[in-house]
This record gives structure tokens, sequence and C-alpha cells, in this order.
């Protein structure tokens, strides 16, 4: 920019920063709203716990090593990812900070020594596996996590495995159990309390349990992010946080403290107009009973706005107004009635952000902002801001 032009940009006391408007289909993440998110979430804990910040599946969506960096600024103590893949892609990106693999197998074990990933041990089979390579490989006191199933029954040891995993563990010194942990499962839903007191006081036993025995203590840690909002007094040592540091809280009222991350927009590609009787899209799905305007959309079921959205149960926002899906979601297009919103073909669209949120649209069609997160397909462009 040449001199004489900064002359002319107005002077503001604040800085000010202005989205630009879209003009093909993005996923903004805004990574300001993520450190309102988890400055939040650690207001919250209690003194001594700490958080580690869940990023599987490409940051629940968004964009795995930007969060990762910008939360690694802010501190964080622990990632945790679903694969060993994701935690090299992360390790690829720069991040140092350690990382807790939730879901190994042993044909990623490889992967997990050359990226010093830290692999949860969950069964006697993952556990036997992975003490043999870490004594072929020559390691000594490799990390590892013990996950135990207090009532999920997905993925864990049983109360009942202690002793086994205890002697195993004694009897090698290639690892060294870092954390002892559990995963609630219902912990958004206050109408199963009993049944989360009941998994809260099983992982307090078995974690007392391997205090005792260990040589070492390890860190205790078994809150997603609705358990820490709803049991605060099992926040231990560290609270594992996911949706929440995207924005969400699984309840309106705790989603309103929150910021959401992830803002999909779009464009107008081109305007119809449609004669009463005239047919739209595929299937013919949809007939127009007046007169009325449409706009195609690109983006379709193939970026993640499943074909559930379509046929009036989805919509977009177009200026601030409300305009619903037409007819069936096709793979790379979506129509939207448009007939009472000003609006002309480059205009901006928002699918969901701050004002309809992903926790919205995607309880139209029954299901829960991690699916529609998730969903956003790789093709659509990653950017990222700070708001
Ligand atoms: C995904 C996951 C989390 C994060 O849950 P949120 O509800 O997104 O906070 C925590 N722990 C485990 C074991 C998980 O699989």
């Amino acid at each position: 920019m040449y001199k004489s032009q900064k002359k002319l940009l107005p002077k503001t006391n604040k800085r000010t920063y202005k989205m630009p408007k879209a003009t093909q289909t993005i996923l903004e993440i805004d990574l300001t709203a993520l450190g309102h998110n988890y400055r939040y979430i650690q207001s919250q804990l209690k003194q001594g716990s700490r958080i580690m910040a869940v990023v599987k599946a490409f940051g629940y969506g968004s964009e795995d090593v930007a969060v990762a960096k910008e939360l690694e600024k802010l501190g964080v103590t622990y990632f945790a990812v679903a694969y060993a893949q994701e935690g090299a892609r992360l390790r690829e990106g720069g991040i140092q900070t350690p990382i807790l693999v939730l879901h190994p197998q042993a044909i990623n074990f490889d992967t997990i020594l050359d990226k010093c990933l830290e692999p949860c041990m969950y069964s006697s089979k993952i556990l036997e596996e992975f003490i043999a390579f870490a004594q072929k490989k020559k390691q000594k006191n490799y990390p590892v996590h013990l996950k135990f199933n207090t009532g999920l029954n997905r993925l864990g040891f049983a109360q009942s495995d202690l002793k086994y995993i205890i002697d195993s563990l004694a009897n090698s010194e290639a690892v060294k159990a870092c954390s002892v942990f559990s995963h609630l499962a219902a912990s958004e839903d206050l109408q199963q309390r009993e049944f989360t007191l009941k998994q809260l006081d099983a992982f307090a036993e078995i974690s007392e349990e391997l205090k005792k025995a260990l040589p070492h203590t390890p860190f205790l840690h078994t809150l997603n992010t609705s358990g820490v909002l709803n049991y605060p007094q099992a926040h231990y040592d560290m609270v594992r946080c996911g949706i929440g540091l995207y924005g969400f809280a699984n309840d309106i009222e705790q989603s309103a403290k929150l910021k959401p991350v992830a803002t999909l927009k779009t464009i107008i590609s081109q305007i119809h107009t449609l004669e009463k009787g005239d047919t739209l899209g595929y299937n013919r799905a949809f007939t127009a009973q007046k007169k009325m305007k449409t706009a195609t959309l690109p983006l379709g079921h193939a970026d993640g706005i499943s074909r559930a959205y379509g046929n009036g149960v989805g919509w977009v926002r177009i200026n601030g107004h409300k305009a619903p899906i037409c007819g069936n979601v096709c793979m790379d297009m979506i129509m939207v009635e448009i007939t009472d919103i000003d609006c002309k073909e480059g205009d901006e669209v928002i699918v969901f952000g701050n004002q309809t949120t992903a926790e919205k649209l995607s309880g139209a069609v029954d299901t829960i902002s991690y699916e529609i997160l998730t969903a956003i397909s790789q093709r659509v462009a990653r950017v990222i801001t700070r708001s």
C-alpha cells in the first residue's frame, strides 16, 4: 500500500477486523472465538485441573493444525486425537505438546513411536502388543494411558482387569502408565445423573487402587465438555474438552457462553424465476405453487450438507433472512427459496455460524452439532480468521 493511500483509511481506536465476504464455499475458523472458549472452560475448572484439548477428526471438522497451534499458544497441557494418523498430522504441523491417541491399533505402533504419540491402552490385547513392541524397540518408560470402561461399554479395561494390568506393568520397564481415565456415557443428560455418579464412583475406586499399586502417581481425567460443566466434583487433574472449545456444550444455556469457531459460508451462483407449476431439482421433488425465485448455491451433500436437510427441513441465511432449502440436496449444489429476499448473484450466504448455529441447524434433522461440524468435507476451503 502506498503511503498516500494509508492516509485515506478511517481512523479507529479499536482494531476492528471485518471478515472478508465469501467468494466461494468456505469454512471460516475464528481463532479469537477458540481463545474465548478455552478461557471460559479454564475459568470453570477447579484449581489444579488442566485442559486436554480434543482435536480429533481435523479439530471437529475445523482445521486441526491451526487450532492446535493456537491452543499451544494459549498454554494447553495435552492434546487428544482418536487415531495415530491424526497425531502424526499435528506433529508434521509442528505441534510439540504431548498427544494422547485414544484409539490406537497395532498397525500404527511405528507411527506412534516415530511421532512421539502416547497410546491409550484399553484391552489386554493392545497392552500385550504394545509392551512387546516397545521392548523390541528398546524403549524405557514409554508413556501410555490406561482407559477403563465404567459403563459406556465401548472401549476400556474392566475394573476386574486391575490385577492383571498392575502385574503386566510391573514386569516391564518398556512402558509407563502416565494417566488413568474413563469416559462418561451421558454427561450432558441430567436425567442420567444417577448412572453418571455410579460411573464416577467406579472411576474413583479404580484410580485409588492404581495410585496405590503403581510406583509413580498417574494423572487422572474422566470428563468431556458436558462433564466439566455438570460434574465439577470430578475435574481431577485434567479434563478432555472437545466440543466446548469449538463453541458448543450440548445445552442452549451453556452454549450461549461459548462462541462458535466455525462459520460455513457460500455465495449465490445463480438466481432462477420459477412459474407456478415448474419443478425444481432432482426427482422433481419441489413444485412451485406460485411464481417464485430460487438461488442455486455451490455446496451439497458431498460437502457435508446431508440430503436430510432437503425439502424445507434445512435453511440458510441471506442478508440476515432465512431461505429454506427447496427440493432435494444435490451432490454439489442446493437450491433455496429467495422470493421475498433482496439479493443478487454473488451475494454471501451463511449456512451456519453465530446466528443459525451448527447446534440449531443439526437439530432440524435430529442430530448433534458434532455431526454437522465433522461432516464438512475436505473439499471446502478452510479460512483462518480472528474476529
Ligand atoms: C471425543 C472425546 C472427548 C471429547 O468430548 P466432547 O464432548 O467433545 O468434549 C473426550 N473423551 C473421549 C474419550 C472422546 O472420545
